[in-house]
């Protein structure tokens, strides 16, 4: 018994009432959600304003715009998604119809991070929604205003019975939520050390969980690169949110007979996109806290800055930086650095890139800079890796027809579209067959039948 247990058996039951399993009921849920994200959005750019210094351009961008519109093309798709689908049946299954039916999981426990803390919550609300789940949501409570305008928006939206709101410290609360009852899925982002404490509390109860965890991504930009463009969507990735993206380039492995160049365009990007006194910047963020800001203070230290390096403890300003060439033995070259801060490391030979990437499995994305279609397909088949990109670094989160999610170190499971239904749905496998015709093939004695049997398995 903990202090949820009531709210928990509440949404158990009514889960059990079935309430939640309607196309109709599942329509509205989600027309309810957007209308109180919209009649809330002037708090929210305020909030993400005041948790990380993000302007109304990239929350739309990053964060309600994102959440809008997957809730459109879900209440778009959604009738078709519910439908049971017809599959091809087998010979021995003549007269036989097989069907796929999804049904909803039942009561599943959402847990997100603080870096894009209401997009990171709520994408994964819309797939549980669409797929007529109950749902308790924990946010993250070290961006503490986003907080505050999500609780408002879920408790004016939502009875508790269906949708429960559990905001507080992961250490805490994750314990009260999931110690002492079953869910039927828990879908977890944030770092791979907190990963495990979630996985392993699941896994005592045997509830499936979808990991979106972290890591070190690598860019590589090849001697065939587009050095201006590259640069651009580089630095436009690297330095949005102050560099706190799971997706963002966490170091570059650049060819040497590009490096200098490229460098030299990296400057000058920096300057302008953020301009030369990158702490006035309207678009520049900041570190969530004093925690992260000393230890990405600590990560450069002995390191070699070409760029950048300025930072104000007080604004918990980092400015963009680029770091040459450290050891791969450095901290910043061992954790995932999650700020503002760039390595760039020249390579000679892909073995020595692939080499060098090997440091760290499985990373979440993975970055390709070249104009050389070969040199592409041959680097995305040598790496193992969540999702990415070639001649751009990012941009497939935005594109929900690409699943996203990690493996192994970065991740297991996937979401986005299609695939959040499906990751919050069973599917139960159904073979529907009919009284007559009674072929007497598959029943004992089956003596002398293994010719015939051999001709239909
Ligand atoms: P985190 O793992 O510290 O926290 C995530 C959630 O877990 C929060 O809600 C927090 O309250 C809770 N938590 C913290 N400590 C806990 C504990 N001891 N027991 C139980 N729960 C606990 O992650 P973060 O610092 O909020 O986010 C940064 C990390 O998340 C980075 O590693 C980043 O790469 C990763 N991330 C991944 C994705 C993705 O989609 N794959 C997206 C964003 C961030």
């Amino acid at each position: 018994m903990t202090g949820f247990t009531n709210q928990l058996n509440a949404l158990r039951g009514f889960y059990n009432t079935g309430a939640t399993r309607s196309f109709d009921f599942r329509r509205e849920q989600l027309q309810l959600l957007k209308a109180s994200i919209l009649k809330h959005e002037a708090a929210l750019n305020a909030a993400l304003f005041e948790d990380l210094h993000k302007s109304k351009e990239e929350v739309w961008i990053t964060e309600t715009g994102m959440v809008l519109s997957e809730i459109a093309a879900t209440l778009k798709e959604l009738k078709d998604w519910m439908e049971p689908k017809s599959v091809p049946t087998n010979l021995i299954n003549f007269p036989g119809k097989s069907f796929l039916y999804p049904e909803p999981l039942g009561v599943v426990l959402i847990i997100a991070p603080w870096n894009y803390p209401f997009q990171l919550l709520f994408m994964p609300l819309i797939g549980a929604i669409a797929a007529g789940n109950c749902v308790v949501l924990k946010p993250s409570e070290l961006a503490g205003a986003t907080e505050k305008v999500m609780s408002t928006i879920i408790g004016e939206t939502f009875n508790p019975r269906y949708i429960l709101y559990a905001p507080g410290e992961g250490a805490t609360v994750i314990p009260e939520l999931m110690d002492a009852f079953r869910y039927d899925h828990v879908f977890f982002t944030g770092g791979t050390a907190v990963g495990r404490i979630i996985y392993q509390k699941a896994a005592a109860q045997l509830t499936p969980v979808t990991l979106e965890l972290g890591g070190k991504s690598p860019c590589i930009v090849t001697s065939n690169a587009s050095l201006k463009t590259a640069a651009k969507r580089i630095a436009n990735v690297k330095f949005s949110n102050a560099g706190q993206l799971c997706i963002s380039p966490d170091y570059l492995l650049v060819h040497t007979s590009v490096k200098d160049e490229f460098i030299g365009l990296l400057k000058e990007t920096i300057v302008q996109f953020y301009g030369p006194n990158p702490i006035t910047s309207y678009d520049f963020g900041r570190i969530v806290n004093h925690n992260h800001f000393s230890r990405l203070k600590k990560l450069m230290e002995n390191e070699v800055l070409l760029h950048g390096g300025e930072h104000n403890e007080e604004e918990l300003f980092i400015a963009p930086t680029i770091i040459d060439n450290p050891s791969l033995n450095a901290p910043v070259m061992r954790e995932e650095i999650f700020g503002p801060l760039l390595p760039v490391i020249p390579y000679t030979t892909d073995e020595e890139a692939r080499n060098m990437m090997q440091q760290h499995e499985n990373p979440l994305a993975f970055y390709i800079f070249t104009n050389n279609k070969k040199e592409a397909a041959q680097w995305l088949q040598a790496v193992p890796f969540g999702g990415g990109c070639v001649n751009t670094t990012g941009m497939h989160y935005l594109n929900k027809h690409l699943p996203f999610g990690g493996r192994g170190n970065s991740g297991i499971g996937r979401y986005h579209g299609r695939y959040s239904f499906e990751t919050f749905s069973h599917i139960k496998s159904v073979l529907r067959t009919t009284a007559w015709p009674d072929i007497p093939l598959a029943y004992p004695p089956l003596k002398g039948k293994l010719t015939t049997l051999k001709k239909i398995i």
